[in-house]
């Protein structure tokens, strides 16, 4: 189902600068229908974010290209994602090749979402709980995606980065972040880059912003 509308996707990520043939071609397949609420479903390839439930988001497709692209992986890459939500992002990165873990802390669409991952066989390895700790018993990890945004950087998300693994993370105030894209040159060492103008939702946790 949607295989025209989901080829389109790929080439308007193409025309919008995404260029990594290996994110293009992971969207060309994960079904992004199978993630958003039926009454949704028709918007589904459009290039925008849609609402999942108690607050929360799918994020907007080119974003995910643009975070996914930005860590710059490898396949069986190890790689930890702090908000599963609706699980498209993990299922991209899973059907990459990548070996997925992804923390969300909201039960309700934790349950949701490990049984879609179930029934569509994607695999991942899924925690319920507060993804600003991280999940040291795995680290370090070569990728750390985080899919909403904070005041500032978890360090336990810094301290369980691989040397040379990449960090994507939107930092900034509720309404707007920047996306930081950090490389870990050393254990002490990082290269920052910055991206304006990203709107995620919040990040609630320990090194995130308190529950309102
Ligand atoms: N990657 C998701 C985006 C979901 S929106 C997707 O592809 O659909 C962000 C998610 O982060 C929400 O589900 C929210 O509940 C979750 N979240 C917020 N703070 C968190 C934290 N500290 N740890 C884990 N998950 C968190």
């Amino acid at each position: 189902m949607y295989e025209n509308e989901r080829n389109e996707l790929a080439e308007k990520l193409k025309n919008k600068g995404i260029s990594d043939e290996d994110v293009l071609s992971a969207f060309r397949k994960v079904q992004r229908h199978l993630f958003v609420p039926d009454v949704m479903k028709h918007h589904s390839y459009v290039d925008t974010a849609l609402p999942i439930g108690y607050g929360q988001t799918i994020s907007q497709p080119y974003t995910v290209a643009f975070m996914t692209q930005a860590l710059d992986l490898f396949p069986d890459s190890k790689v930890l994602e702090i908000g599963t939500g609706s699980g498209f992002q993990a299922a991209i990165l899973a059907e990459m090749g990548m070996k997925v873990y992804t923390i969300e802390r909201n039960e309700k669409i934790f349950f949701k979402t490990q049984k879609l991952f179930d029934e569509l066989k994607v695999r991942a390895m899924m925690r319920c709980g507060d993804g600003t700790i991280g999940w040291n018993e795995y680290a370090p990890f070569d990728g750390i995606i985080v899919t909403a945004g904070g005041p500032v950087v978890p360090p336990a998300l810094k301290k369980q980065l691989a040397v040379n693994g990449r960090l994507v993370i939107p930092v900034g105030d509720r309404q707007g972040q920047t996306l930081q894209i950090y490389t870990k040159l050393s254990e002490t060492d990082f290269k920052l880059i910055e991206v304006p103008n990203f709107a995620f939702v919040p990040l609630i946790g320990k090194d995130g912003w308190k529950e309102k």
